[in-house]
């Protein structure tokens, strides 16, 4: 995912050291039986396992580092483990509402969370159900409580790939369509509601009205994906690069107390608070052909021109409007993407420093008595042993690799950029 590495340099050097640590890759097999387990567990639908870790498998001893499993994994929940869930999953029956029962749209529910419509701010806010709706805060914690057990059981390599999906969730709600149900209200087809019979009416005017901001979703998302992964280029530098100073989290953020689910909600509640701004900006800059009858870019009816949209310089004051809106809600996701990490390792961290602590006092005192014992004339010469040095990380990696814990090796990025959502 675009995120890792803007995630990756903002977090402590330990951590950093931490997620360069090289685990061998799961045999193919034994990753499709893990992954059923926590899906059972997770409620997960078992038949869509995610694409393998490794396209090796564990043929001749494959690594892979845990920040390319953190990068990888946090496309996973896209890939179809949250579609088509057996009703038990979805206990509030918040599908109907979300995207529906069956087929990929059966995921909204839990990549999404509107807040419920702001009696003070009931335009901005408005929404059917009017109460809180989705389930995202809460995948993100639960995604994030497994993860951290697994880390501090060792098993880095499942630890680090659920922390990834509980970096996912965060990073959806940063995207104001998926934290608010109207960014625009010219966006929406309120003239079907005139029709004989209303109850006609209605239907029409929401179906319509899912298909046109779906269109300007697709959009915002897939424009701003190609935007990050420029370089000197990419228009959000300045948020992605410093995302605790442009971040809008609130008081949360620097809570000793918050958790994922906490930052999660503050990450949607700065969306929602960006959506009109960045709904407003979308139809202005993608432009009225995508609210033309017919066009679903979902499902492969019409698209957009990204290379023009791009480039075209009447469109520069639009697009910069479009990028100033977008700049905070990457920094919301990066900050509190971080904060996540932070916590999930934070027992392991200070469980290795403890250790490598208590390693660097042995080995101290042992040279200690050694040099007392040479003063006092004991030893011959030739006759002195070497002094260990201080083991440098104690943890071993799972599976039993001991390799390179401090291996600088940069991880793989993703090759292609996920486009499931
Ligand atoms: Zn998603």
């Amino acid at each position: 995912m675009a995120f890792v590495p803007w995630i990756f340099q903002g977090l402590s050097p330990e951590a950093q050291k931490f997620l360069e640590k090289r685990v061998y890759a799961p045999c193919t097999e034994d990753e499709k039986i893990r992954y059923e387990n926590l899906a059972d567990e997770l409620g997960l639908n078992a038949r869509k396992a995610p694409k393998p870790m490794h396209p090796d498998g564990c043929m001749q001893g494959s690594e892979l580092v845990l920040r390319a499993i953190l990068s990888q994994g946090s496309d996973d929940p896209d890939c179809g483990m949250d579609q088509d869930l057996p009703e038990k999953f979805d206990p509030k029956n918040q599908r109907k509402m979300m995207g529906g029962v069956k087929g990929p749209n059966s995921q909204g529910f839990r990549h999404m969370y509107f807040g419920g419509i702001d009696i003070k701010r009931p335009i901005k806010t408005f929404q059917i159900p009017t109460g809180a709706v989705g389930e995202a805060p809460t995948r993100a914690q639960i995604m994030a409580e497994k993860a951290k057990s697994l880390i501090d059981k060792g098993d880095l390599t499942w630890g680090i790939r659920t922390l990834a999906w509980s970096l996912h969730y965060i990073e959806d709600l940063a995207q104001p369509y998926h934290s608010t149900q109207v960014p625009d209200f010219g966006m929406t087809a309120l003239g079907k509601l005139f029709q004989w019979p209303p109850s006609k009416g209605f239907e029409e005017m929401v179906s319509e009205t899912s298909r046109m901001i779906s269109n300007y979703h697709y959009g915002f998302e897939a424009y701003t994906s190609i935007r990050m992964q420029e370089g000197l280029t990419n228009p959000y530098i300045s948020c992605l690069d410093q995302p605790r100073n442009q971040s809008r989290l609130g008081p949360n953020a620097t809570s000793a107390v918050a958790t994922p689910e906490m930052w999660a909600h503050a990450v949607a509640a700065s969306s929602r608070d960006l959506a009109a701004d960045i709904g407003a900006a979308s139809l202005d800059f993608f432009g009225k052909d995508l609210m033309k009858p017919g066009v679903d870019i979902a499902n492969k009816k019409g698209s957009l021109n990204y290379r023009e949209l791009v480039t075209r310089p009447d469109l520069t004051d639009k697009r910069n409007r479009l990028h100033q809106a977008s700049c905070v809600a990457l920094a919301n996701a990066t900050h509190a993407a971080m904060l996540t990490v932070e916590w999930a390792l934070k027992s392991i961290l200070e469980k290795e420093a403890a250790a490598a602590k208590a390693a660097a006092e042995a080995a101290e005192k042992k040279a200690a008595a050694e040099a007392e014992a040479a003063a006092k004339g004991g030893t011959k010469p030739g006759d002195k042993k070497k002094i260990q040095a201080p083991a440098a990380s104690v943890t071993a990696p799972d599976h039993g690799a001991d390799a390179a814990t401090d291996s600088a090796t940069a991880p793989p990025e993703p090759a292609t950029p996920n486009d499931h959502d």
